[in-house]
């Protein structure tokens, strides 16, 4: 599911650090002059699916030591 903008609706861009507050690129600038408090969107998707990924890999190469 798409994450949205919670001022406007728009689709979200930004994302702050830590949190699920959601912004668009105008809002977010507007929100925040400076945006090294906000992750891009896609990152921290790519970051989680990182993250489950590496799990997931662990996991296999646990069961193989297994059998
Ligand atoms: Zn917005």
């Amino acid at each position: 599911m798409a994450k949205k903008c919670m001022i406007c609706d728009a689709p979200a861009v930004f994302q702050i650090k830590n949190t699920t507050d959601y912004y668009c690129a105008d809002c977010a600038e507007e929100n925040f002059g400076d945006v090294s408090v906000l992750v891009k969107v896609e990152e921290e998707a790519q970051r989680l699916k990182k993250l489950v990924d590496e799990k997931m890999e662990e996991e296999n190469n646990y069961d193989e030591s297994n059998n």
